[in-house]
């Protein structure tokens, strides 16, 4: 359950990077890393919420593009993208501006309604797409008291030890990609000229006064694990 709220408040906070673009800026020079942008959450969420009081309706799609009161038309084809197998970017959710709720839709057919301070309500199983385009459509009417004669189940999804587990390897295999990205972007290290960590044998790269390795750690806070 941890993890899954970790996963998603990240991907609040890339709502919230895509709304305003000076925060994109100053999230892609001083928080490249993942973690980073995991503190930078409740900042940003102040951000996505005063990107709210403009429209009486947002959504933000999968792949993290935010759009403002889309038309029904186009809630169906956001809908769709979730037919297609992508688990790093697992839902998409619509935020009804008045209430402050949110009604989520995930490519395993769940649907998740959450309060104003992002806690999980309530859950549904086996929504098709369509339903999850209906309830969305209900939602935009009337927020949470459009969806109510639905049948939710109270709180949040109940993992078993094994999707815990699962999820756990994935989250793990997600960081350790973006680490590696984040690693071969600093490029080659120039042995002529030796990095500012005493103890270190490295050459520093073109951008840093430090090796790849001790600039990963400055940067990402924990232990490179490429050395
Ligand atoms: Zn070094």
């Amino acid at each position: 359950m941890a993890l899954a709220l970790t996963y998603r408040r990240n991907h609040y906070a890339t709502a919230g990077k895509i709304a305003v673009t000076r925060f994109t800026e100053h999230l892609k020079h001083h928080c490249d890393s993942y973690i980073c942008m995991l503190t930078s959450f409740s900042f940003t969420l102040k951000q996505v919420r005063s990107r709210m009081a403009q429209s009486p309706y947002f959504v933000e799609t999968r792949w993290g593009g935010s759009e403002d009161s889309p038309p029904v038309k186009r809630l169906a084809e956001i809908v769709d993208e979730l037919n297609v197998n992508d688990s790093e970017h697992p839902d998409t959710w619509l935020v009804h501006e008045e209430s402050g709720w949110t009604l989520r839709l995930d490519e395993e057919g769940f649907a998740y309604l959450d309060d104003p301070d992002l806690s999980t309500m309530g859950h549904m199983n086996s929504v098709s797409r369509a339903k999850g385009l209906e309830l969305w459509i209900k939602f935009v009417e009337a927020g949470p008291k459009g969806v109510e004669s639905f049948t939710w189940v109270q709180g949040p999804r109940i993992f078993s030890e094994l999707e815990i587990r699962n999820q756990r390897i994935e989250s793990e295999r997600i960081i350790l990609e973006s680490d590696r990205e984040f690693f071969q972007q600093l490029g080659t290290e120039d042995q002529t000229q030796s990095g500012k960590n005493a103890s270190c044998t490295r050459g520093r790269i073109e951008y840093s006064v430090f090796c790849a390795v001790h600039h990963f750690e400055q940067i990402r806070k924990r232990p490179c694990p490429f050395v």
